[in-house]
């Protein structure tokens, strides 16, 4: 077993599966994140917690084997909004790093939350990317 530190995601990397606005409120601490505070060291450390999921999908892709992250896949925050305890959807961030760096043509998540992972289904028909596959 490897582990590895997380690489902090970039604001660029969160826009591809969210709305900027709403990424520039959260980080520069204007909105209060879903479980309702504006700190500056827990907006600090979004960007490192993203990129748990991130550098799990490009390790997997590499070993060919799989990957873990230990965290969530926050499927419940929104293309532009908060949801859950989720602020940004981890899941569809690094699905989109994949796609945009043409890594991979089609992804496949497998979601075991309890929960169903309804910003996930949303950021996928937001950005069309159901639309993509079909073709
Ligand atoms: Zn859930």
């Amino acid at each position: 077993m490897q582990v590895t530190a997380p690489c902090p995601i970039s604001r660029k990397q969160l826009v591809r599966a969210h709305l900027a606005r709403y990424v520039d409120r959260i980080l520069d601490y204007i909105l209060p994140k879903v479980f309702g505070n504006r700190s500056a060291q827990m907006a600090a450390s979004l960007p490192s917690t993203f990129s748990a999921m991130l550098n799990a999908y490009w390790a997997a892709l590499t070993n060919r084997v799989g990957a873990v992250a230990p965290c969530s896949g926050f499927h419940h925050a929104g293309y532009g909004f908060g949801g859950g305890f989720c602020t940004f959807e981890g899941l569809m961030e690094a699905e989109q790093d994949l796609l945009t760096k043409n890594a991979a043509r089609k992804i496949s998540i497998l979601d075991l939350d309890m929960h169903w992972g309804n910003s996930t289904q949303a950021i996928i028909d937001k950005l069309g990317l159901a639309k993509q596959v079909a073709h």
